[in-house]
């Protein structure tokens, strides 16, 4: 088991960040000169899943810091670094610009309605580099390997032209937060206002929460009833 990699049984041979480098603001682009890159997770990984300066993670720091109502670090990420990185990306202006419509979102714990753009983003590859991050954190907290199937959602992506679905999504997330508070899940991570973690098992059932610049949040399940290879 020792030095392999965390998602597969080869060899390790380098060092994975996880979550990705990239999301956390070198000291020229943090806010107030506080350094967000004190002692980030990293774990071992083989070649193939090693992500780091990968075009995915790079995908992550894209659009995770440009979500609606994040903290004022993100905001500051975004303004100088992140910007600047996707206007030099053509390919991303254009699909970002192409994609761009006006939604009203709705603030379930407020009963507010806000006015904001959203952009179709890649979900599936979104979720897919988020996963991976599960598996690393995990492997990290548990010093063992997670190889059932994952269940995600996150509370940043909004389903097209569906109220309800987004309405019930944010109700899911919602119940898996008041569970984590319930068992007093700690806060794992040293840059919390770039990324802390919960996680927490009741029976069979393991809740594995992320939570990116204050407020974007993804769960996941990890169900242990499910015996499943990856
Ligand atoms: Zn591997």
């Amino acid at each position: 088991m020792t030095n392999t990699c965390y998602m597969c049984s080869k060899p390790a041979t380098s060092r994975e960040h996880a979550p990705p480098r990239c999301l956390f603001p070198a000291l020229k682009y943090s806010l107030n000169g506080k350094d967000q890159r004190v002692n980030m997770i990293v774990v071992l990984a083989c070649d193939e899943h090693n992500g780091d300066k990968s075009a995915d993670d790079q995908y992550l720091m894209h659009i995770l810091p440009m979500s609606f109502g994040l903290n004022e670090v993100a905001d500051h990420y975004f303004q100088t670094k992140v910007q600047e990185s996707i206007s030099s990306n053509i390919r991303l202006t254009k699909s970002l610009a192409g994609s761009a419509v006006q939604v009203k979102v709705h603030d379930l714990a407020k009963d507010e309605w806000t006015q904001t753009l959203a952009f179709k983003v890649d979900t599936e590859r979104l979720m897919g580099v988020l996963e991976m991050n599960a598996r690393a954190i995990y492997f990290h907290h548990h010093k063992s390997k997670l190889t059932t199937k994952l269940s995600s959602r996150a509370n940043f992506t909004l389903l097209e032209n569906s109220l309800r679905l987004n309405d019930l999504l944010n109700q899911v997330m919602s119940v898996g937060e008041k569970m984590l508070d319930e068992v007093g899940a700690e806060r794992h991570g040293a840059n919390p206002d770039v990324f802390f973690y919960r996680i927490a098992r009741v029976g069979n059932l393991e809740l594995l929460e992320f939570t990116f610049y204050g407020t974007s949040r993804i769960l996941f399940d990890i169900d242990h009833n499910v015996v499943q290879q990856v």
